[in-house]
């Protein structure tokens, strides 16, 4: 006699990388990605941010595109890795920036995506970023960055790194000459080049939930400092202990908090 085989059809079911346990896409769609069995907060895309976060958008600066100025080449030519980079996240490059409304509130939104080369930033996230910027300094709006990223993108050198300057001179002049808060959200993780300019520039700095947030890796800080580091260390939960960020928001509550921080900071 056969043995009775139960078909799960795929794409319904998902596997919590923490504790295992399979959960039902929509049950996990519902409950903002976060696992309900044991909290586990999953990775989400820049589409999916922007869906929890806004009420509508309208993407700008999309013409900017990578190219390859230094013919890099580690074990495959970095013009290979943003084919493969796109084909992987449904994005043409590592962030995704334009105008949108939280509770009928007009904002300028960046979301950075990991999905794309670890939401690494070369010249398009700069300039785009820094686009975004210009945008909401010329709209006198609140401007809202949601960061995950491995930092500065080696393939482009010294160009990629230009890019920190670049967009915290942008984010200075908008603090001059716009009155209306710049909101800094961080997300699992965030680092390098990414951390040490415009993610750390925020007004207001929120992290997500046990978030890995810092500028070197805690290998490369013992070696260097050859000391132990504390246990916790890096989590977003120690950072808001040492007052290196204002909060830590859940997810669910995150379109929430940021809209009523617009609200009491708007000038
Ligand atoms: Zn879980």
């Amino acid at each position: 006699m056969a043995k009775r085989r139960i078909t799960i059809p795929p794409g319904i079911w998902e596997k919590c990388e923490k504790c295992e346990q399979l959960i039902y896409k929509k049950r996990l769609k519902e409950n903002f990605y976060v696992c309900p069995k044991c909290g586990h907060y999953f990775r989400i895309g820049a589409d999916i941010r922007i869906k929890l976060l806004t009420d509508e958008f309208k993407e700008i600066a999309e013409e900017i595109q990578p190219c390859d100025p230094l013919g890099f080449y580690d074990t495959k030519p970095y013009k290979e890795r943003l084919k493969e980079a796109r084909k992987k996240s449904g994005l043409s490059e590592a962030v995704k920036v334009g105008i949108g409304k939280i509770d009928g509130k007009q904002v300028a939104l960046g979301v950075l995506d990991f999905n794309f080369m670890g939401g690494s930033m070369g010249s398009v996230v700069g300039e785009r970023i820094t686009i975004l910027v210009e945008e909401a300094i010329k709209r006198k709006i609140p401007l809202i960055i949601v960061s995950s990223s491995g930092g500065a993108r080696m393939q482009e050198g010294i160009l990629s790194l230009m890019q920190m300057a670049k967009t915290s001179s942008a984010i200075k002049k908008y603090k001059d000459e716009v009155k209306s808060p710049y909101i800094s959200i961080l997300t699992h993780p965030t680092t390098g080049g990414v951390s040490a300019s415009f993610a750390f520039l925020g007004d207001i700095i929120i992290s997500e939930p046990k978030a890995l947030i810092g500028f070197a890796g805690p290998r490369v800080i013992e070696q260097t400092i050859k000391q132990k580091l504390p246990e916790g260390f890096q989590s977003a939960e120690f950072l808001l202990q040492k007052g290196m960020i204002d909060m830590i928001v859940e997810r669910k509550e995150l379109k929430n908090t940021v809209s009523k921080l617009i609200s009491i900071l708007k000038s």
